[in-house]
């Protein structure tokens, strides 16, 4: 390679590390709201520390995805009753899987709330531990960052009332829609449809600058595996939007251009 060229990719390697660097710091101390109101489901993303918690009501029904990371419990529940939700109406909390970020605040929530806790039955020891994971796989600069820099805090194990044992059929408890264990990010981490949505967890994100485009996650061990799994959410009829664990939302037609993308 010409010594420019190789120059020239080291400007802009650090031009985008130090990019990278200045929005995840300027995000990090940034809460966000947002709205998705479609037919029967209202969505409502709050984010913190890049981690999204959506608060769902569907069908009468409210249930929470993820809660953040321990010890940021405070926080979340100030934001959620400045704007009118009560985490008393939440029926159940779906934790899409025991990464310290999204699992952190579940036993709290659980005891002061008594919300019903769903996970998958692959993530039974992740949980147990309190989130720590000795498998985790940090892919590139962004991996090490999230490790290095922003850490994962462990938690508090917590006991969930349902077990995902690969399919759990949500008219169980009075909803139409489905959740499905996958295992490419965490041995149990758990997809949710409900309507026209998919609730992805750490499955797939979306990108630091560009946030409703999807990528792959900063931690992913086996990429072709994980695409499988894209590919098979991907398929599911009737689904337009996913909600991921970070960043988002995203559209189904970016999913599939990102799976095209990726497999040719
Ligand atoms: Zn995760």
């Amino acid at each position: 390679m010409h010594p420019l060229t190789l120059k020239l990719n080291a400007v802009s390697l650090g031009t985008t590390m130090l990019v990278s660097l200045i929005v995840l710091i300027s995000q990090a101390c940034a809460p966000k709201l947002r709205n998705y109101e479609h037919g029967s489901i209202t969505v409502q993303t709050y984010t913190y520390t890049f981690i999204n918690i959506h608060y769902v009501k569907v069908r009468g029904k409210n249930l929470l995805f993820d809660t953040g990371n321990a010890g940021d419990a405070e926080k979340i529940e100030k934001h959620f009753a400045k704007r009118g939700l009560d985490l008393n109406d939440v029926d159940y909390l779906i934790v899409t899987h025991g990464h310290a970020d999204h699992a952190g605040n579940a036993r709290y929530f659980k005891e002061k709330y008594g919300m019903q806790v769903i996970a998958g039955k692959g993530e039974t020891e992740l949980i147990a531990s309190g989130g720590d994971d000795k498998n985790l796989c940090p892919r590139g600069f962004n991996g090490w960052m999230v490790k290095n820099i922003f850490g994962l805090r462990n938690y508090e194990p917590f006991q969930p009332d349902i077990l995902v044992d690969g399919t759990f059929d949500l008219a169980e408890i009075g909803l139409q829609g489905k959740i499905i264990e996958v295992t490419s990010h965490t041995p149990g981490s758990i997809v949710t449809f409900i309507g026209d949505k998919a609730f992805t967890g750490d499955l797939i994100g979306g990108r630091i600058l560009n946030g409703d485009k999807p990528t792959y996650h900063a931690f992913m061990c086996d990429l072709e595996k994980n695409m499988q799994d894209i590919e098979l959410i991907a398929a599911e009829p009737g689904i337009k939007e996913w909600y991921s664990g970070h960043f988002g939302p995203m559209s189904i037609e970016d999913v599939k251009r990102f799976i095209e993308k990726n497999t040719n």
